[in-house]
């Protein structure tokens, strides 16, 4: 297997699959599939590990009415939410969306209701979800609009 030199520095690193993927706009597949060939060990985001991001996530948080939720924590000069846990930065939409469906967005996570950069679970959606919606909608409409 072909090993790219910048995603072995950045999973030495020990930056999550999907913030490699995001930073060399590749699939967060292909970064697993470099771990595994490295020899590297899967993030520790079992149990305790989650918890602890989570509560990081949680007291970086604000609610709002509607349901929303405001990010508190850093933003970055490019405009992401992050947060950093353990020597690993995450983006708060990946941790967002990490919550509500169990498993890291396909392509960027990003704030799905009007509230720009809320950051609540249940308002975060990934590309797979985006695309998912955007065809229902225009099967229902027709693409009209
Ligand atoms: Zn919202």
């Amino acid at each position: 297997m072909n090993i790219p030199a910048d995603m072995a520095a950045l999973l030495r690193q020990g930056l999550a699959n999907h913030v490699i993927a995001s930073q060399l706009h590749t699939s967060p597949a292909k970064v697993q599939a470099t771990r595994v060939a490295l020899g590297l060990p899967n993030l520790a985001l079992g149990p305790q590990g989650a918890a602890s991001v989570q509560e990081l996530f949680a007291a970086r948080t604000e609610p709002l009415p509607g349901g929303h939720l405001r990010w508190t924590g850093t933003i970055t000069r490019d405009g992401a939410n992050k947060l950093r846990c353990r020597g690993h930065n995450y983006s708060a939409h990946a941790v967002a969306f990490r919550i509500r469906t169990g498993r890291d967005p396909i392509g960027r996570a990003r704030t799905s209701c009007d509230m720009p950069r809320c950051v609540a679970p249940a308002h975060v959606s990934d590309q797979t979800e985006r695309a998912r919606d955007n065809a229902a909608f225009n099967a229902l409409f027709g693409g009209a609009l």
